[in-house]
């Protein structure tokens, strides 16, 4: 029999990250720092909004592009905290969680063999969605030294006559590292000279510490050639509703929407009306939570510091991004030594891209009380080093 495996789902890697939790799930008392999502149930008033829709039979498929409302709520949104505005008849889609916003996202514009500049390190799923829509992946390291921000210079080196999309994500997962508006308007040039489209996964932007939160499609030339993606799971702790959302220019919107509507018809309908209660009334948990978080990167990334680990502050998102090089040994056996010899389970930097070798991914979406067990459990494992 021929192996009926397609070539492009034979040549994507599997996850990195499933080797560490396949291993943590059989010790016991271990201390995860491993998983990238928030450790809160779902604020109640939108959980209830979730029930009242049950209970009102809100059952059915809704419109493709998702219910009106909660594109009316996302313009609300957008409009009020970036300042960008998009028609929520035209140039909105919801969608099954960011995930499938960035799938779609790039099935609708990548054809065969274009190249897709890709922030590295980055989530996960960038290079895999990239090669499944027969892209070509081009990494461009987001260095330490630049507080892991995508500088004009290194997009300079990377873009050739192939170039057609520039992928990134800010705050950034594996990172923490965040653009500002300023920094966005230093590429802006670069992209538009280049007749680049940009996908910004704005997935975090709610978590930003310090400073304004930027959206790049606010930077005026940026706006037509952007499509931000953005979604609940992070922002209200909704990881389980899968609901998130596109917003770009009519035209490629309709491009999106053609793949949405034969992949996924609708969005989740529960999960539409919870989030149109989340955008309506879930500001102040969303701000407790990530004032919470803020508190947790101060004692974590002060601690880390401390115990030896070289770690730069990040600005957003829930993780920090050690440095480890200095202990001669891969950021793989740290990881795997950290887990089983100390119980602390971290992601090695190298999953997430070349320019995250020699770091570990630390979530601080825990209690203050485990990151602290943890901190004290990590100083233990490098003083013995
Ligand atoms: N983008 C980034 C950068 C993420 O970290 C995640 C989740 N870890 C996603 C997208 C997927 O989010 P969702 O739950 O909305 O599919």
């Amino acid at each position: 029999m021929r192996d009926f495996r397609s070539e492009r789902v034979c040549k994507i890697p599997p996850s990195g990250i499933r080797k560490f939790f396949d291993i943590a799930q059989e010790m016991e008392d271990v201390i995860s720092l491993g998983v990238g999502e928030p450790d809160y149930d779902t604020p109640w008033n939108v959980r209830e909004a979730a029930i009242r829709s049950i209970e009102q039979g809100q059952t059915a498929y809704t419109s493709n592009s998702g219910l009106i409302e909660l594109r009316q709520e996302i313009k609300k949104y957008l409009s009020d905290s970036y300042g960008i505005s998009y028609d929520p008849k035209k140039e909105i889609v919801v969608t099954t969680g960011a995930s499938e916003a960035l799938d779609i996202s790039i099935r609708a514009v990548v054809d065969s063999g274009d190249e897709v500049l890709v922030a590295d390190p980055s989530y996960i799923a960038y290079t895999s969605n990239v090669m499944l829509a027969g892209g070509v992946p081009v990494l461009v390291p987001c260095l330490e030294k630049d507080e892991f921000k995508l500088t004009p210079d290194s997009l300079m080196e990377k873009i050739t006559k192939k170039s057609k999309i520039l992928l990134c994500n800010f705050p950034n997962n594996p990172t923490g590292g965040v653009m500002t508006k300023e920094d966005y308007k230093g590429i802006a040039d670069i992209v538009t000279d280049h007749d680049l489209l940009l996908i910004s996964d704005e997935i975090y932007s709610e978590l930003t510490y310090e400073g304004e939160k930027a959206s790049a499609a606010s930077v005026d030339d940026l706006w037509e050639r952007t499509i931000t993606i953005n979604g609940f799971s992070k922002a209200y702790s909704m990881t389980g509703w899968r609901v998130g959302y596109i917003c770009a220019p009519e035209t490629i919107c309709s491009a999106v929407l053609k793949i949405h509507q034969y992949v996924m018809l609708s969005a989740p309908t529960t999960a539409q009306y919870a989030a149109v209660e989340a955008l309506r009334n879930g500001a102040d948990a969303c701000r407790e939570m990530v004032s919470e978080y803020k508190i947790r990167r101060n004692l974590f990334v002060n601690g880390l510091n401390r115990a030896g680990l070289k770690t730069h502050m990040p600005n957003g998102a829930f993780y920090a991004f050690p440095n480890i090089i200095e202990y001669g040994i891969s950021d793989e056996e740290f990881a795997e030594r950290l887990l089983k010899e100390h119980h602390v389970a971290v992601v090695p930097g190298s999953v997430f891209g070349p320019a995250g070798v020699g770091h570990l991914r630390c979530s601080y979406a825990v209690s203050r009380e485990d990151l602290m067990t943890a901190v004290g459990r990590i100083e233990q494992f490098v003083s013995d080093l």
